[in-house]
């Protein structure tokens, strides 16, 4: 009896010891859980896009994971959203980046070298070759890269700046397909700037555009890359980051370009966000803003101010640079075209 009760006292000894270690682990716990709260920023600094909000300072300097230039730090500047500039001044931040380039309207010609020296061009990351950006618009597009691959999508960029020197061979290499295929010279050119835009003409020379696919599918053969869930984040997200789809499907008529589901043109937050919710091309925005005449040269220029550049049937073909990258399409006619 006496050792039963011993045994039983020695129990209870027991239990009590353990939930007293249990009790002070889990105050141990909860004070590191506190402790930690106090080391993250205040929750209104970030915004639900997951950009930080506020005005256009610089504040500070994060990995660029997206970059592989030996851990390059890049300098990540805070942007606003559209909703902070909704109905502020319409001149909000990047109204820089708003203008037009397409067969009416074109970059001066000696833009590359504006780019390159006066606005710079930041390297978003290098593969094969270097891959960069506007200055202005590049924190963007790390950004959105950046923000995709937290939520588990695997975006991959295709193309980005281009010189116009790169234009010019894209687009004699794309006549010169097409002379081979049996065409004439003419009905080769004008078949060509269906899908490659004349030097100067194109986005992509103004280092605001960017050719984004998905390592699993990269043929631009078809637009099938709509049906991947990259596509899908982008339809969903690109506007957050200044980016909208440049030449939606069925508006080739507007456009000039056939359908590219993989060609993304910085605008800045505000325009895009607008464009994303009108469904309105760039032309079509342009014109209901009154900002482009009837020719569709555009009467309202932030950027670059337009000026004819030669007409690129008056240069020679050119050979194509070794590094050159060309991506070969096959039409419905069966003629190889190169992309914009
Ligand atoms: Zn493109």
């Amino acid at each position: 009896m006496n050792r039963k009760k011993r045994r039983r006292h020695s129990k209870s000894i027991v239990i009590k010891t353990v939930t007293y270690v249990v009790l002070i682990l889990l105050l141990f716990l909860l004070i590191v859980f506190i402790v930690s709260r106090f080391d993250k920023p205040p929750e209104d600094e970030v915004s639900d896009t997951g950009i930080t909000a506020a005005d256009s300072k610089t504040i500070g300097t994060a990995s660029n994971s997206v970059g592989s230039q030996g851990g390059n730090e890049s300098e990540i500047l805070i942007i606003t959203t559209a909703e902070e500039t909704e109905g502020t001044d319409e001149l909000a931040d990047n109204e820089w980046a708003l203008y037009l380039v397409n067969n009416e309207n074109s970059l001066p010609a000696d833009y590359d070298n504006t780019l390159e020296n006066e606005i710079g061009l930041t390297l978003v990351f290098s593969d094969y070759r270097d891959y960069f950006f506007d200055d202005r618009a590049a924190p963007y597009l790390i950004k959105m890269l950046e923000d995709s691959a937290e939520d588990g999508v695997n975006l991959y960029v295709v193309s980005t700046y281009r010189t116009q020197e790169y234009q010019q061979n894209n687009l004699d290499s794309s006549v010169n397909d097409r002379m081979a295929q049996g065409m004439d010279y003419d009905t080769a050119y004008a078949d060509a700037l269906e899908s490659v835009a004349l030097p100067g003409h194109s986005e992509h020379n103004a280092g605001l555009a960017a050719d984004i696919m998905t390592p699993s599918y990269t043929s631009m053969e078809d637009d099938g890359f709509k049906n991947t869930e990259e596509y899908e984040w982008l339809s969903k997200n690109a506007a957050k980051y200044g980016f909208i789809l440049r030449y939606p499907e069925g508006k080739q008529n507007v456009t000039g370009i056939i359908y590219e589901p993989w060609h993304y043109r910085f605008v800045g937050v505000y325009h895009a966000t607008k464009i994303a919710e009108s469904g309105l091309t760039l032309e079509e925005y342009f014109k209901e803003n009154g900002w482009v005449d009837e020719n569709g040269k555009a009467t309202k220029h932030l950027g670059p101010i337009a000026e004819d550049v030669p007409a690129a049937n008056d240069s020679p073909a050119v050979t194509l640079p070794p590094d050159m990258i060309t991506v070969t399409v096959n039409t419905e006619m069966g003629n190889p075209i190169l992309v914009e």
